[in-house]
């Protein structure tokens, strides 16, 4: 058996599924206090034992997962209570004397994708997610794109659109995409969750320039085979055709892409990416 640990800033989601990776139990709860999460963590996999074989872990951030570094397996400068330099990694070994695999909870939905979802049979894919923040998870030549750390590309700089005068939200840059771009964004300029804003709003307008520039900047510097757009947003199927048509004015022309309905997808598996790519990756520990 092997175990999925789906560690989000909002909510947990536990799984675990036989060697095929079909699910056989899952759960989900808020994520509160690393104590009480991790505790809900351990009982829940507790009960499979001897059983269980690998546990993959795909985390929020920023985490650190160079095995070189000191805080290697560590969730690191979150402004989240409680969870600013916790070393998860480190509690989950305590706990359970299975091989685990650490890495970000995006590069866990772009794994899951790649190995069964819409990035299947491609070796360079990058996954966002546009949600409460911006994440990204690159794989390139199927291996996860990183160096001293995970890459942090929902914090890239994009240029503003002069009509804009929304401030942006990220705590650390302002108007970078997540400041401009992330749900909250959506919000604070709009006064209306993302969720309830009609689809002919001119917001949408701006989050779809703000999401081609992404997409060009992604283009331009990874030249993967195909981006998967996930998070709460993209929920908004309007979107989608809104962000391929500015990506492509923006580009115009300069590389060749792969036709937009394959080139800029949604997530094949919806909600699932990140469960499944966590148990393929603890598959993968047993292979290696
Ligand atoms: P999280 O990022 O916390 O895991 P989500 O991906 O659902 O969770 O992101 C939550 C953010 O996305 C909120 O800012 C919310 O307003 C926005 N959001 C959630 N669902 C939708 C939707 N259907 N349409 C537009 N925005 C949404
Ligand atoms: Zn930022």
């Amino acid at each position: 058996m092997l175990g999925s640990i789906e560690a989000g800033g909002t909510k947990f989601v536990c799984a675990v599924s036989d060697s095929e990776l079909t699910i056989i139990e899952r759960i989900s709860f808020p994520t509160t206090s690393p104590v009480e999460t991790l505790a809900k963590v351990i009982d829940f996999f507790k009960k499979y034992d001897e059983k269980l074989k690998a546990i993959g872990i795909g985390s929020f951030g920023p985490i650190d997962c160079n095995p070189q570094s000191e805080k290697y397996g560590w969730v690191t400068s979150t402004p989240k209570p409680g969870w600013t330099n916790f070393d998860f990694l480190g509690e989950m070994k305590v706990a359970f004397k299975q091989p685990v695999y650490w890495t970000t909870d995006v590069n866990a939905a772009c794994y899951g994708e790649v190995y069964a979802g819409g990035g299947l049979g491609l070796s360079s894919v990058v996954y966002y997610t546009i949600g409460t923040g911006i994440g990204a998870g690159a794989i390139q030549n199927g291996k996860f794109i990183g160096g001293i750390n995970h890459t942090e590309m929902g914090h890239m700089m994009v240029p503003k659109n002069p009509n804009d005068d929304y401030s942006g939200t990220c705590p650390y840059h302002q108007d970078c995409l997540e400041g401009l771009a992330a749900g909250p964004a959506i919000e604070a300029r709009s006064g209306i969750k993302g969720q309830d804003l009609a689809p002919d709003s001119p917001y949408w307008e701006l989050e779809a320039e703000y999401l081609a520039k992404c997409l060009y900047n992604t283009t331009l510097m990874l030249s993967p085979e195909r981006i998967i757009l996930g998070g709460g947003v993209m929920e908004q199927k309007h979107l989608l055709p809104m962000v391929r048509e500015k990506f492509k004015e923006l580009l115009n022309g300069y590389v060749e892409t792969p036709e937009m309905a394959t080139y800029i997808i949604t997530p094949v598996l919806e909600n699932n990416a990140a469960t499944i790519g966590c148990l393929a990756l603890a598959k993968q520990l047993l292979v290696d």
